[in-house]
């Protein structure tokens, strides 16, 4: 599936130019050649409106009304609003729904609009702002314990140089990495941007990868011209200074500067120096692998449910966002495995270090959005406010670390990471109170004492005050009025109310008031004495506002100069946090610290599927541990045994279990040895994963031919019934062939799932392939599922305890005994799955011996299911009965 190229997306295009067009509708139809294929919120008085095309997709996705407004071309032109103080609910719904919105604000005053083009002239308007889901930094917009990102994918040169630049530009993190093209999709679905740009030319850009995919124009992505935008973006000479980027690097990278130069429109936006991602330390883990492992996200897409969801412990947003990372890329670097581990362990060690730890972090406010937020110029004192205390309490944190005398190395190299930022901190202590406003336009966000200039004109004010206080005294005295009253308004600034009927007296010429309006109720004057008062008031804080401002301005300047710095030091303290979360989540589920070998081995003890075990607890179900040993010499284990009887949980535990292990953390089992794995890869096979909603047999295939191509002897695979998205003889025979080639040619460790019993007899001849199964138990008629792997391929009664279980009348059972019996003579002499069915009795010959069975089993089995008694899972179950009594051919 791809993209329409990008003229054919446009489907808002201007009509051929309508000789009668007004002045407004040609105003919008130039604002809205500007915005491309975005939303156009054209300002108009309290509302942004919006026209034609943009107007019905917005009424449908808002679930607001669409109006009309005039007409265009002889037809009714299409319209509906949202009020401008509410527009970002209404902005979050529709990039939510994968649109981008441009907005366009009047840009001059009625007044100013009249003096340029007199009385008829339309207020100048313009687009100041791009609203996208890659370039969001409003927090209200943001989810804060996740990423967001935007990706730029970049081909170069006849070679296919591919890479992909992306940045979170609410912390201004910003990474570049080079990939082969078979490996887009893998980095794509690691970095999961909410935009991805692509160039107007691209081809076969897959839709699923990004929430949307946005076509630049291709001279975005000239490498050559990257160069130069990078320089200037970042304000440097050269950019040596940052590393040796390859043409595909800088046209990536230069083409996702140039989109936010484009949504900015002159606003300053927060990148820090490109980051080279290093493919290479890193475990490779391709787009299948990640949606079926659910590492960081459901196949649904949530968060809870998901590996991340299940063992998030951290206490900060920034933690929560590292966490995601260091699972959706776990390393291959032993040497920086181990530093990882180090730090977890020395924090799982001491219970009291950690809390106190922890306690510390949590009450860090998250700085890395607060400085983008700044960077952008759309902070204010709150931001500041918020910086000042993480970097203070991370000078507190970073002192009393430093006491401690064994450190983990990681932590002690991470320490001066948080120096450097006192004097901004006690600047910025100085000059704000403890809780500024988050918006900076009345003012009192700095504190007493920072500014003597400021003071004195709070003072002006204050007295002013008292002095109005002191008026309305004296005014009810001199009138005798006890219910006059000194107010303020907005229209009227300062005034004195009293009640209509005492309002004669004040009337009076020579009483000193003059009247000013007359309500309802009340009749309001003014007095120069109240007047020179509230102007001194009005006046002084006026002034005090502007010194405020003034401040604020300085201080931003002083946060935004040191950004990387900051920037910096809030990786430290994630990472502080993200393996003080580890250790805290393996001391209460009983982890443990995996230990790394040099060969190619899986050797874990009392091994758990954490997620499952965490949604069996819930029902106060206990979880079956399990051990796994694969070695060079042992290396395919070939997993059979009844239906739900935990294959699948068995498989994707010890997958779990090396990513875990691999990203630095502790592992659910009782111990876990492991040889570092290169790539790892989960297929599942086509009738367990129709949520993808493709040809589910052919990405089955394609899938497992990847892996059949990718696959290195330091590798780690789980096949989970492969084969069965297609007829039985052909599963059989391609499941065969896969076991055979992984087992001869890639040389992998492999855990394989099956259902085809047939599948153990390559026990006799593949010399690294063992047999296990899942054990069950018949007991008093019930079919207990043990959960329990054990050695040796399963025995295969439990098809027919299951038959007779579900209510299968007994000479059904007992003729299918005859046939499987049958079968299995004849597998003894040939090894097919249908031999010796030649020469199996005619079921009609057995039929004296057992009237009962005269229907066949299909529709016995059949008979004996009511479809009201059961539950989801029970009818799925049934499902595959019936499909395993038409394959087993009875
Ligand atoms: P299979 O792949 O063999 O059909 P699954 O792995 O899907 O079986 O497991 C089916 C269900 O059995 C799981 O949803 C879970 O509730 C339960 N289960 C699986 N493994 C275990 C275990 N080790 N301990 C306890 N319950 C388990
Ligand atoms: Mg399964």
């Amino acid at each position: 599936m791809s993209v329409p190229a990008r003229s054919a997306a446009n489907s808002n295009a201007a009509p051929a130019a309508h000789p009668a067009a007004t002045p407004m509708m040609a105003q919008y139809w130039s604002l809205k050649a500007k915005a491309g294929d975005c939303l156009l919120f054209y300002r108009m008085g309290d509302f942004f409106e919006l026209f034609f095309d943009d107007a019905k997709a917005a009424a449908s996705t808002l679930d607001i009304a669409l109006t009309s407004r005039g007409e265009h071309g002889g037809e009714p032109v299409p319209m509906c609003g949202v009020p401008v103080h509410s527009a970002e609910s209404y902005l979050a719904r529709l990039i939510k729904a994968g649109h981008r919105v441009a907005i366009a604000e009047q840009v001059e005053t009625p007044a100013e609009a009249k003096a340029r083009g007199g009385s008829k002239a339309l207020v100048a308007r313009d687009i100041v702002r791009f609203v996208t889901a890659g370039t969001l930094t409003e927090e209200a917009l943001l989810e804060g314990r996740s990423a967001n990102r935007l990706a730029a994918l970049a081909q170069v040169g006849s070679e296919g140089e591919v890479a992909i630049a992306a940045a979170d530009i609410s912390t201004g993190r910003f990474e570049v990495v080079a990939v082969r093209p078979e490996q887009v999709d893998a980095e794509l679905a690691r970095l999961a941007p909410s935009e991805l740009l692509v160039s107007e030319s691209a081809e076969d850009v897959p839709e699923w990868v990004a929430r949307q995919v946005v076509r630049r124009p291709q001279s975005d992505f000239s490498s050559a011209a990257a160069q130069k935008r990078l320089e200037t973006f970042f304000g440097v000479q050269t950019l040596d200074g940052f590393g040796r980027f390859g043409r595909g690097e800088l046209a990536a990278m230069g083409a996702l500067v140039a989109y936010l130069d484009h949504v900015a429109t002159g606003q300053p936006i927060f990148l820090q120096p490109p980051l080279k991602h290093q493919s290479s330390g890193r475990m490779a883990i391709d787009a299948a692998t990640r949606e079926s492992l659910e590492l960081v996200r459901t196949m649904a897409g949530g968060r809870d449910g998901s590996l991340l969801g299940t063992i998030d412990r951290t206490v900060t947003a920034a933690g929560a966002r590292l966490l995601a990372d260091d699972l959706a890329s776990p390393l291959t670097d032993k040497a920086a495995i181990l530093d990882r581990l180090d730090l977890v362990d020395g924090l799982a060690r001491d219970a009291l270090w950690r809390g106190e730890l922890r306690a510390a972090l949590r009450a860090l406010p998250d700085a890395g959005r607060a400085l983008g937020r700044l960077v952008a110029g759309r902070g204010g004192p709150r931001d500041l406010a918020q910086l000042r205390d993480a970097l203070g309490g991370a000078r507190l944190l970073r002192e009393r670390l430093a006491r401690r005398p064994d450190l983990p190395p990681l932590l002690a190299r991470l320490l001066p990471g948080l120096d450097g930022h006192g004097a901004l901190v006690d600047e910025l202590t100085r000059a704000l109170i403890d809780t500024p406003p988050v918006d900076a336009a009345q003012g009192g966000y700095v504190a007493e004492g920072y500014d003597a200039a400021l003071d004195a004109l709070r003072e002006t004010a204050r007295d002013g005050r008292k002095a109005i206080a002191a008026l309305e005294a004296q005014y009810r005295d001199r009138t005798g009025i006890a219910s006059l009253k000194i107010r303020h308004n907005g229209v009227l600034g300062y005034h004195v109310e009293v009640p209509a009927k005492h309002a004669d007296a004040l009337m009076a010429p020579e009483s000193g008031f003059a009247h000013r309006q007359t309500l309802a109720g009340v009749v309001r004057f003014n007095s120069s004495d109240l007047h020179e008062a509230a102007s001194r008031v009005t006046q002084a804080g006026v002034h005090a506002i502007a010194a405020e401002a003034a401040h604020l301005e300085v201080l931003t300047e002083a946060a935004v100069s040191r950004r990387e710095a900051i920037a910096a030091s809030c990786d430290v303290l994630a990472r502080i946090d993200v393996a003080a979360a580890l250790a805290d989540h393996a001391m209460s589920h009983n982890w443990c610290r995996p230990d790394l070998a040099d060969e190619p081995c899986l050797d874990v003890a009392g091994g758990r599927h954490p997620v499952v075990e965490a949604a069996l607890a819930k029902s106060g179900e206990r979880f079956v541990p399990n051990d796994v040993s694969l070695s060079e010499a042992d290396r395919l284990w070939l997993v059979t045994g009844p239906n739900m009887g935990g294959k699948s949980t068995f498989l994707r535990q010890n997958a779990l279990i090396v990513v875990l292990a691999q990203a630095g953390g502790f592992v659910p089992a009782a111990s876990a040895r492991l040889g570092l794995v290169d790539r790892l890869f989960s297929r599942v096979g086509a009738s367990d994963n129709l949520a993808r909603g493709r040809s589910t047999f052919m990405v089955e295939m394609v899938e497992t031919a990847a892996i059949l191509a990718q696959a290195t002897p330091q590798s780690f695979v789980i096949l989970d019934e492969v084969g069965r998205g297609t007829s039985t003889y052909d599963g059989l025979a391609l499941a065969w062939s896969v076991v055979e080639a992984v087992h001869e040619v890639n040389k992998c460790r492999c855990l394989f799932a099956t259902h085809y019993h047939e599948l153990t007899r390559l026990a006799e001849t593949l010399n690294a392939l063992s047999l296990h199964h899942v054990r069950a138990r018949e007991w008093q008629g019930d079919l207990v599922l043990l959960h329990e792997v054990a050695e040796g391929p399963a025995d295969r009664s439990y098809g027919l305890a299951v038959a007779r279980l579900a209510g299968v009348p007994a000479g059904v059972v007992k003729r299918a005994e005859a046939v499987l019996a049958k079968l299995e003579a004849g597998r003894e002499k040939t090894g097919g799955l249908a031999a010796g069915l030649d020469d199996l009795p005619l079921f009609a010959a057995t039929l004296a011996e057992a009237p009962a069975a005269a229907k066949d089993a299909l529709r016995e089995a059949l008979a004996g299911i009511d479809p009201d008694a059961l539950a989801p899972r029970e009818a799925l179950d049934a499902l595959y009965r019936l499909k395993q009594i038409v394959a087993d051919g009875r």
